[in-house]
């Protein structure tokens, strides 16, 4: 019988979002959280100016905020950079790393994306690590190989109690902004298989929270979350728009419940 953890559903707005619709969208996002039970958590990671905004607009509701990268450095000479602790100044407890984008984009590899999580754990918040294949990775029947060479490349770096405090997001690189999810069977199977690589950490480390990321919508959210081993998601598209982001929140609520 599978355990029964709590669910955390997480917007990734990306570089999307200005002052007057943040306001909207971050007002409607705290009330509707407000209304949902304790077990399910929700939080946005927004872009970096807007983390004072955030603050503001959310401190005492339901919903935690925090940043989509962090730099692999505390401080110094890194034009453009964002330190994990300057986020810490403006309340954020969560920061994405080694999203694919950041990967295929900036060229981040799983060594500096272990940095990161290393740098984000010191400031004091919760690192939510990505993980995933591209289609041909898929295709060539590596999936498990990439995903798990992303992963142990993060917990070589972290203690036990280091490692249970992370989050791992499974997005398969084919699912994300594309429309096209991973079926639940499909995310069930790598989640279970990344739930064994946790579990070979730790006892502590087999907890984690597992989300599942990739054209999560108002409409897949309920099979996906009711997986046994899919404890939320991170949602690209559909946490631009407050009413998609809150019934995938709350269909998180609905596989709690059942
Ligand atoms: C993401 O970028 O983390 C993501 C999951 O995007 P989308 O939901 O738009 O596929």
């Amino acid at each position: 019988m599978s355990k029964q953890r709590a669910k955390l559903v997480v917007g990734n707005w990306k570089m999307h979002g200005r002052l007057a619709e943040n306001a909207v969208l971050l007002q409607a996002v705290a009330q509707g959280a407000g209304e949902l039970p304790a077990q399910v958590r929700v939080g946005v990671c927004v872009p970096s100016p807007y983390l004072a905004q955030s603050q503001s607009l959310l401190e005492g509701s339901r919903v935690a905020w925090g940043v989509q990268d962090v730099s692999a450095f505390t401080h110094g000479a890194y034009t453009g950079e964002v330190a994990a602790p300057m986020a810490v100044d403006f309340g954020a407890t969560l920061a994405i790393v080694g999203h694919s984008e950041r990967r295929a984009y900036h060229r981040e590899s799983a060594e500096l994306v272990a940095v990161k999580t290393q740098r984000v754990l010191e400031a004091g918040l919760t690192p939510i690590v990505c993980v995933g294949e591209t289609l041909e990775e898929r295709e060539a029947g590596s999936t498990e190989q990439v995903v798990g060479m992303q992963l142990d490349e993060v917990l070589a770096k972290l203690s036990e109690q280091e490692a249970a405090r992370i989050v791992v997001a499974y997005e398969p690189v084919w699912a994300i902004g594309t429309g096209k999810s991973a079926s639940s069977e499909q995310a069930q199977a790598v989640h279970a298989f990344l739930r064994a690589r946790l579990a070979a950490k730790g006892a502590a480390v087999a907890d984690v929270p597992l989300l599942y990321g990739g054209s999560v919508k108002p409409e897949n959210a309920e099979e996906l979350f009711r997986q046994p081993d899919i404890d939320g998601g991170l949602i690209g598209g559909a946490s631009l728009k407050a009413q998609d982001f809150l019934v995938i929140c709350k269909a998180a609520t609905t596989s709690v419940a059942g």
